[in-house]
């Protein structure tokens, strides 16, 4: 999404939670704790992904998207669909996505990532022409690292 930054990967932190479940440091009673609530808003809102789930392997997993910030007023917390979050995102100055993939088999979840989105990623005048807007952000940042050297 062209508005999407400060994004954050939590695929590491994923990783050392398989780990410590692989050494036996922590039971899948402790990782596989999904809510009804993030179920069903993975079952309602959720985007199904072709990744098997690490801890069962034998369903898919699915991503859900929460959106948090003070523009959403009351649906800050809910999650949305991947489809709705563009919309979202050129409607609002600025909104937090974090992404958290479920497995409704075994109840696996984990945190995957969390970026911003919103208007006020765009840089330059909004003029609406996106386009010019990123070259132009490019250009900057190419003069910049040229004058570095
Ligand atoms: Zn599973």
């Amino acid at each position: 999404m062209r508005t999407q930054r400060q994004v954050v990967d939590y695929s590491l932190q994923k990783r050392a939670v398989l780990r410590e479940l692989l050494a036996g440091r922590v039971g899948t009673y402790d990782v596989c704790d999904a809510s009804p609530y993030l179920k069903n808003a993975a079952r309602f809102h959720g985007e199904p992904t072709d990744r098997r789930c690490p801890i069962c392997r034998s369903e898919n997993l699915t991503l859900v998207h929460y959106i948090y910030g003070d523009e959403l007023k009351q649906s800050a917390g809910q999650a949305r669909t991947l489809t709705e979050l563009p919309v979202l995102a050129m409607t609002l100055r600025e909104f937090q996505v974090f992404v958290v993939e479920v497995c409704l088999g075994c109840d696996w979840n984990h945190l995957v990532e969390q970026y911003l989105l919103g208007r006020d990623g765009l840089t330059g005048d909004s003029d609406g022409n996106g386009e010019q807007d990123v070259a132009a952000a490019e250009g900057v940042g190419r003069r910049r690292r040229e004058a570095q050297r």
